[in-house]
């Protein structure tokens, strides 16, 4: 499954579409820790390798810990050895939206839930990891929760 990054569309560079769920930043403040606020609504990064899923291999769904959207599955996520939990493919087309992200000078594609908005990762392409799309979605394990079939 290949998800396609056409990052020149006016939908996918505007900062202002609306998503399903949308809170106030009191209330994200309030339902959020300060780690996974910090990191879900001000876009920050967890340090490499401190998160909780960089290596898990445990089978399940990874949820938008913000939402609870289904956005990536332990099917698609692969040892990237890059300290954040990687996957070659979100879960199903629409389940993340696209930015482009000039900050920190660098020129990024940022990756955020389609659902509530909230700041995920980024997704780097071509890198040779010889995954099904040579694509690499950088998710900050703060953003995710992971629920196995067991839990569900
Ligand atoms: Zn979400």
């Amino acid at each position: 499954m290949s998800v396609a990054l056409d990052m020149n569309t006016p939908d996918n560079i505007s900062k202002t579409t609306s998503v399903p769920v949308e809170k106030s930043d009191a209330q994200w403040r309030e339902e959020l820790t300060p780690e996974e606020y910090r990191v879900l609504r001000q876009a920050g990064t967890e340090r490499p390798y401190t998160g909780e899923y960089w290596d898990t291999h445990t089978e399940g769904v990874y949820q938008c810990r913000a939402c609870g959207s289904q956005l990536f599955t332990s099917r698609e996520k692969f040892d990237s050895h890059c300290g954040w939990p990687s996957f070659w493919a979100p879960l199903a087309e629409g389940t993340v939206r696209y930015l482009h992200d000039r900050t920190m000078g660098m020129d990024r594609v940022e990756v955020r839930c389609a659902n509530c908005d909230s700041h995920l990762g980024h997704v780097f392409e071509g890198e040779g990891y010889g995954t099904p799309t040579d694509q690499r979605f950088c998710i900050n394990s703060v953003s995710l929760r992971l629920v196995t079939p067991e839990e569900s």
